[in-house]
C-alpha cells in the first residue's frame, strides 16, 4: 500500500479524520507549516517529562532546580528546530510550561514507577500490509500504558473517547512487541489557561475494554483512502486553526470522496 511516510501512525490517522485535504498539505505535498506556542509548550513539557523519567530509570538522583533548568534549557533549544507562531509573549509562555512541570514535580512524578518511555515501536499489520509506528510516553512497571497531555482546560467525555484511538493503537504495538501483558491505558492531562491554578486529569481505563477489530476497521478505511488518492476538504470550525486556510481557499478539494 503506498503511503507517503511508509507507514501509519496515530497522529497521520487524526490528522486524516480532521480533515483528508489538511492531510494531503502536511504528508503528500509536506508544506511546512507553524506551529503555535501551545503545541511548543507540549513537545517542551514532553521532552523535559522523558529526560525526568529516563534520569529515574538510570537511577540518577534529580533536585527541583536540575529539573526546571532542564525545561528552560529544552525552552531554548528546541525553538531552533520549530518556525513557532507566539500566540502569547513568549516569556508568559515559558512562565506557564515551567508551573506545568512544577505541577509535574509535586502532583505527578511521586505515583510513577516507568519501566519504559518515548519508547518507538513498529509492526506490520496482518491483512493490510501497511507498517503501523507509534511512541509510547510511558510504560510503567505495572504494565499501564500513560500519554502525558497538556492543554487549557479538562478534557470533556467526549473528547477521551475521541481520543482512545491512540492508546488501542499503543497497546496494540506494544503486545504485538512484547507479549499481552497491558493493564491499563491512561492519559494525565496536565491543564490551566496560564500559569497558575495548574491542575491534572487522571483518565484510566481497562485495557481489556477495547476493540482491536475497530481499531483494524478505522485503520483500513484511512489507509485505503490515502492510498487512492482520496483528500477532499472537510470544512470545520478546525479550519479557524488551520495553517493551511488560506491555501486552502484558494484551491478546489483534490479529490471528493
Ligand atoms: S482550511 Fe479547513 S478544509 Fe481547508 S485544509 Fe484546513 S481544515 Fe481542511
Amino acid at each position: 500500500m503506498n503511503l507517503p511516510r511508509g507507514y501509519i501512525s496515530y497522529n497521520q490517522v487524526k490528522l486524516y479524520q480532521i480533515c483528508p485535504q489538511k492531510y494531503y498539505y502536511t504528508y503528500v505535498e509536506k508544506i511546512p507549516a507553524p506551529i503555535n506556542d501551545k503545541v511548543f509548550l507540549g513537545m517542551v513539557f514532553h521532552a523535559v517529562a522523558e529526560h525526568f523519567l529516563k534520569e529515574r530509570i538510570a537511577g540518577r538522583e534529580q533536585t527541583k532546580d536540575s529539573v526546571l533548568q532542564v525545561f528552560d534549557d529544552k525552552f531554548l533549544s528546541l525553538q531552533d528546530d520549530y518556525d513557532i507562531v507566539w500566540v502569547m509573549p513568549s516569556a508568559d509562555v515559558e512562565k506557564r510550561g515551567l508551573a506545568f512541570v512544577k505541577h509535574f514535580l509535586r502532583e505527578i512524578a511521586n505515583a510513577i514507577d516507568p519501566l519504559m518511555v518515548e519508547e518507538e515501536l513498529e509492526v506490520e499489520l496482518p491483512g493490510l500490509g501497511i507498517k503501523l509506528k507509534g511512541i509510547i510516553d510511558l510504560v510503567e512497571k505495572d504494565f499501564s500504558i500513560t500519554d502525558f497531555k497538556t492543554t487549557t482546560t479538562k478534557w470533556t467525555k467526549e473528547k477521551i473517547n475521541n481520543s482512545y484511538l491512540q492508546m488501542v493503537i499503543y497497546k496494540y504495538l506494544f503486545e504485538k512487541s512484547f507479549g499481552d501483558v497491558i493493564t491499563q491505558l491512561k492519559f494525565r492531562i496536565v491543564y490551566a489557561k496560564g500559569a497558575s491554578n495548574i491542575r491534572n486529569q487522571l483518565v484510566s481505563r481497562n485495557a481489556c475494554d477495547f476493540d482491536i477489530d475497530k481499531m483494524f476497521g478505522v485503520l483500513k478505511y484511512v489507509t485505503e483512502n490515502i492510498s487512492s488518492g482520496v483528500f477532499y476538504k472537510n470544512e470545520s470550525f478546525f479550519c479557524g486553526y488551520c495553517e493551511h486556510l488560506d491555501r486552502c481557499q484558494k484551491a478546489s478539494s483534490v479529490q471528493t470522496p
